[in-house]
């Protein structure tokens, strides 16, 4: 990570994990580990129905609320969907785009995730923009590829201005929820190509001002060496983040 150029996010993702009646107990549980401290922007992205009870819990603590999909549509007629006017009126700070269960279980492409993130954007949320490879991609040789194409294909139309309030997140997709987290090399490897992308697409300055997060069995025991990796300026976390401790001691493992 480089504190110096970017800020360090570490972001839990619940998933579909927990219910709105544990939501007091865990937010007590991490504030009394918290204290007032500050070092580094702690996020938790949950499910859409928890985010104004969570931001209600977390009050006093600096943990902002984040959330795991938006609609790409404005409000209006779309059943089932939550649009972004909807999240940010109630305090979500920060909207994941391009999960790869939602890249694999609904059927989102690279277009629709722009959107989406566009969306997020428009009402002054900070997307983070999920990429990785499966497995077989990587297997073939083509997760630069994979990765490459992803970013660029989200990011059509955005100008620098507007990246700057975007995060990436590098997910390889065999690491998520498998506990084979990928290696410190691995990662930066992939986070040091996604902002020479950035360069490509954008420009050095732009590049080097955008967050890059490693995603995919992080844990308290892996979490230092990764977040250690120069281009790798924080991390989103599934299963650890669910129990307060351990994405305390990740948020440990975030200080300079
Ligand atoms: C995720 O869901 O984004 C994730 C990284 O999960 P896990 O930490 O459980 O691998």
């Amino acid at each position: 990570m480089n504190p110096k150029y970017r800020k360090t996010v570490i972001a839990g993702n619940w998933k579909m994990n927990l219910l709105p009646s544990q939501l007091r107990d865990y937010a007590d549980g991490l504030k009394a580990l918290l204290g007032k401290e500050h070092w580094c922007e702690a996020v938790l992205c949950v499910p859409a129905l928890m985010a104004i009870p969570l931001g209600r819990a977390l009050r006093g603590c600096r943990v902002s609320v984040g959330v795991q999909d938006v609609s790409d549509r404005d409000m209006g007629a779309y059943t089932g969907e939550v649009a972004a006017a909807q999240l940010r009126d109630a305090g979500v700070k920060y909207v994941i785009v391009g999960h790869s269960e939602r890249r694999a279980y609904h059927g989102e492409t690279d277009e629709l995730i722009g959107r989406k993130l566009r969306k997020a954007l428009e009402e002054g949320m900070t997307p983070i923009l999920c990429v990785g490879e499966t497995l077989p991609q990587r297997s073939a040789g083509t997760e630069k590829d994979v990765v490459r194409a992803q970013v660029k294909t989200a990011l059509l139309g955005l100008d620098a201005a507007a990246m700057k309030k975007v995060v990436l997140a590098y997910e390889p997709v065999w690491a998520i929820g498998t506990g084979h987290t990928a290696s410190p090399a691995q990662a930066q490897d992939m986070c040091r190509e996604i902002r020479a992308v950035l360069r490509e697409r954008f420009d050095a300055r732009t590049a080097r001002a955008v967050s890059v997060l490693y995603g995919g069995s992080m844990n308290p025991r892996n979490a230092q060496e990764l977040l250690s990796q120069p281009d790798v300026d924080g991390g989103l976390i599934g299963g650890a983040s669910l129990d307060p401790g351990k994405f305390y001691q990740i948020l440990e493992a975030a200080k300079p």
